[in-house]
């Protein structure tokens, strides 16, 4: 990290920009926090900082020009040192994205923590309009705005800490070190949650995982933003980003608890998960029965409703799908424990996903060990013959190739099945 600021620093110097690391590294490492992302912003044309960086560094320089900020992404020599920086080759993306975009969201950052690939964010000091409630802000100016301009913008003095790098310095105009201290989240001004409901979430989230409080005057204002059901006003492509953050915490059954206690959850029809499911999902996660992508969307399971997933919330075809699923299997759960039969088993989850095998084998632990049994045993077993040998015999191509093995699988999962004879016997059994 040290080498990468020095870089950065000298960058800086040379053009005569005054830049700053700010938000959650910040905060972080002087709670003595890994962190995961690297926020920088300059006093200045962010985006040209960005371009001068990537050609430092090399990378993938994506610049967002109605926020007017910029994301490199580059590779590290070695995940131990997380800023050792390697040059590859520079290129760069141009971005008009505007929910995902305004405030930078690390949704990245963590899944790369652990590969080598890094992301500096940089933003240029700017100064914000909020229009209306709970839409995005218009970024006004920033040419000539200074970083204490910069810092009343943001969410919470915790997060209006910043690093001067090429000083080295820590600045801190708003007294965020002293909330720091007292581990409190405090808005900046009365009006904080009406131009942006999301800080509720975010409020939350830092609290939950940070083991904050609430300050009371933000908690209040808070609770009274919500009970003027302001959350409900944003986007549910802005809540459900929140919503993924929030599952993607390590503390995350602490901030829904938090959630829960200040109503939101209830607002949003979603529901605080019993303790023990999270604990059984981080539990079967560790075992890595089939390791997801989208492991958040395990514990997004454990919060829906099935019946009715939140109207709030934006949710994929494919995720809609796979609930649907679960909210169908749900009835036929308790025969899925009494059944015996490998290829009765396989039949009912072998359309299923791993989210939805994890969330199944989390939340019915009596069904963990046939789930185990199908993605361990069943769902490795493989047939000796293929479409090739119901050509030879004279089947006509055609979506019975497909329901016939489906049939000698069935009849091999069983048991009954034992050599590529055998398999050939049967099939000649079945059709001729
Ligand atoms: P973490 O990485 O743990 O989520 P972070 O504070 O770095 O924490 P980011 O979402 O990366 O979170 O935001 C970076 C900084 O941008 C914040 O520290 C804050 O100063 C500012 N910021 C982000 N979202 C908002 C918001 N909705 N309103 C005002 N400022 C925000």
């Amino acid at each position: 990290m040290e080498e990468t600021l020095d870089k950065i620093a000298a960058i800086a110097k040379k053009n005569n920009i005054k830049a700053y690391v700010v938000g959650g590294a910040v905060r972080d490492s002087l709670l003595g926090r890994k962190d995961f992302g690297v926020d920088i912003t300059v006093e200045g044309d962010g985006m040209a900082f960005g371009k001068m960086l990537q050609k430092e560094f090399g990378g993938l320089l994506c610049q967002h020009s109605k926020f007017k900020t910029a994301s490199l992404t580059f590779t590290t020599l070695c995940s131990s040192k997380p800023f050792a920086l390697c040059h590859s080759e520079p290129f760069i993306c141009h971005s008009e994205r505007s929910e995902e975009s305004q405030h930078t969201i690390h949704d990245k950052s963590r899944e790369e923590s652990l590969s080598n690939k890094k992301t500096i964010d940089i933003a240029s000091c700017r100064k914000e309009k909020y229009l209306g409630i709970a839409e995005l802000p218009e970024v006004g100016i920033c040419h000539g705005v200074s970083l204490q301009e910069d810092l009343k913008r943001r969410d919470f003095t915790i997060n209006t800490i910043v690093l001067d790098i090429e000083a080295k310095k820590i600045i801190d105009l708003l007294d965020g070190r002293k909330d720091l201290d007292s581990k409190l989240i405090r808005v900046l001004h009365p009006k904080s949650f009406v131009d942006d409901p999301t800080r509720i979430f975010r409020a939350l989230r830092f609290a939950g995982k940070l083991g904050f409080e609430l300050e009371p005057v933000t908690k209040s204002l808070a609770l009274d933003a919500i009970k003027k059901g302001l959350i409900k006003k944003l986007s549910p492509k802005r809540i459900r980003d929140q919503i993924v953050l929030i599952l993607k915490e390590y503390e995350r059954q602490k901030i829904l608890e938090l959630m829960h206690q200040f109503g939101v959850l209830t607002q949003l029809g979603l529901k605080l998960p019993e303790d023990k499911l999270f604990k059984s999902i981080d539990k079967n996660l560790k075992l890595a029965i089939r390791p997801s992508d989208h492991q958040w969307f395990v514990y997004l399971l454990g919060i829906i409703n099935f019946e009715n997933p939140s109207e709030f919330i934006v949710f994929t075809r494919l995720e809609l799908q796979k609930i649907e699923r679960l909210h169908k299997l749900e009835t036929s759960i308790t025969s899925l424990e009494t059944i015996k039969k490998p290829s009765e088993v396989y039949k009912l989850l072998n359309n299923l996903s791993n989210e939805e095998l994890l969330f199944i084998a989390s939340a019915y632990p009596k069904l963990k060990s046939k789930i185990l049994k199908f993605l361990k045993v069943y769902q490795k077993v493989k047939l000796n013959i293929s479409g090739k040998d119901l050509k030879q015999l004279g089947i006509k191509k055609g979506p019975l190739y497909k329901e016939l093995l489906s049939v000698v699988l069935y009849a091999k999962l069983d048991g009954k099945l034992q050599s590529r004879k055998e398999e050939l016997e049967f099939i000649k059994k079945e059709v001729l």
